[in-house]
C-alpha cells in the first residue's frame, strides 16, 4: 500500500470514529466537545502515528513502554514540527517508571501506591535530568472485573489510591481510567465506573476525566459520561497477536 492509500484509509476511518462519537453525544445529550479521542497506536508502526498528527489527532496512546519510547522518538524525527501528547494506557510496571516519564505526557494506568511512588520518584529525577519538564498527568486505572491479572485498583479502594496521588509531588491527579470486563455487558460495568468515579470527584474534583470506551464499546461508555476513548483497531485496523 502507497503511503498515500494508507493516509487515505486513517482519514475514512478517523471521520468514521468522530461520527460515531458525535451520534453517541448527541444520543446522550451531551455536547461533542466533552469527549476527546486517544488513537491507540499500538503494534501500529511510527508512519501511521505521524499520518494521523498529520489528520490533527495529535493524542496517541500505547500500552508498552519500549515499544512507545522508541515510536515516539521515530515521530520526533518524522514530523518534527509536531508536539503530539502520548499517553501510556498499559500495564506498567515500576522498573519502567523513569523509562516512561521520559515520552510520556499522561500515565493512565495507575494502578497501585506503589508504581504512583515509582512514578513521582522516576518524574523528579526526570525532571532534574533536564529529560523533560512539569508535571505528569495521572488517571487511576479502576477494575471493574477484580481480575488481577488484568490490573487496575478495585473499586473499593479507587478513594485511597486517588489520596494517595493527590499527595505526591509532580503527579497531577485527572480522573480515572478503565477496561470494561471481558464477556460482559460494559454498559452494566460502565455505570458502576461512573458511579465510583463520581465519587471520587467529590473528594478530588480536578479528577474530572473519565477514560473509558474502545473500538467496540465506545458508545456505551459515552453514555455512562466518559471523556475520553481509546480507539486502535476502528482506526489502524485489526492488530496482529502480538499484542492484546
Ligand atoms: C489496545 C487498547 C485500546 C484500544 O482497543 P481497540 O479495541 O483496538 O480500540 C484501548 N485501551 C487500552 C488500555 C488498550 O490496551
Amino acid at each position: 500500500m502507497s503511503e498515500q492509500q494508507r493516509r487515505d484509509g486513517i482519514a475514512q476511518a478517523l471521520a468514521a470514529v468522530d461520527e460515531r462519537i458525535a451520534r453517541a453525544c448527541a444520543a446522550a445529550g451531551r455536547s461533542r466537545a466533552e469527549v476527546r479521542l486517544l488513537a491507540v497506536t499500538k503494534t501500529f508502526p511510527a508512519t501511521d502515528a505521524a499520518l494521523l498528527t498529520d489528520l490533527g489527532q495529535t493524542d496517541l496512546a500505547e500500552n508498552r513502554d519500549q515499544e512507545a519510547g522508541a515510536k515516539a522518538a521515530e515521530v520526533r524525527a518524522l514530523r518534527p514540527q509536531v508536539r503530539p501528547r502520548w499517553h501510556m494506557v498499559g500495564r506498567l510496571q515500576r522498573n519502567k517508571a523513569r523509562s516512561v516519564v521520559r515520552w510520556a505526557d499522561e500515565v493512565q494506568s495507575v494502578d497501585s501506591v506503589r508504581l504512583a511512588d515509582a512514578l513521582a520518584k522516576a518524574l523528579h529525577a526526570a525532571n532534574q535530568a533536564g529529560e523533560r519538564s512539569g508535571p505528569l498527568d495521572v488517571l487511576i486505572q479502576a477494575s471493574l472485573d477484580d481480575d488481577p491479572s488484568r490490573g487496575g485498583c478495585p473499586l473499593a479502594r479507587l478513594g485511597e489510591l486517588a489520596d494517595h496521588v493527590a499527595g505526591l509531588d509532580g503527579l497531577r491527579l485527572r480522573g480515572v481510567m478503565a477496561v470494561a470486563p471481558l464477556g460482559a455487558d460494559p454498559a452494566e460495568a460502565f455505570a458502576r465506573l461512573a458511579g465510583a468515579a463520581g465519587d471520587l470527584r467529590r473528594d478530588h474534583p480536578e479528577a474530572v476525566e473519565l477514560s473509558a470506551g474502545m473500538s467496540g464499546d465506545l458508545e456505551a461508555a459515552i453514555a455512562h459520561g466518559s471523556t475520553c476513548v481509546r480507539v486502535g483497531t476502528a482506526l489502524l485496523g485489526a492488530r496482529g497477536l502480538a499484542s492484546p
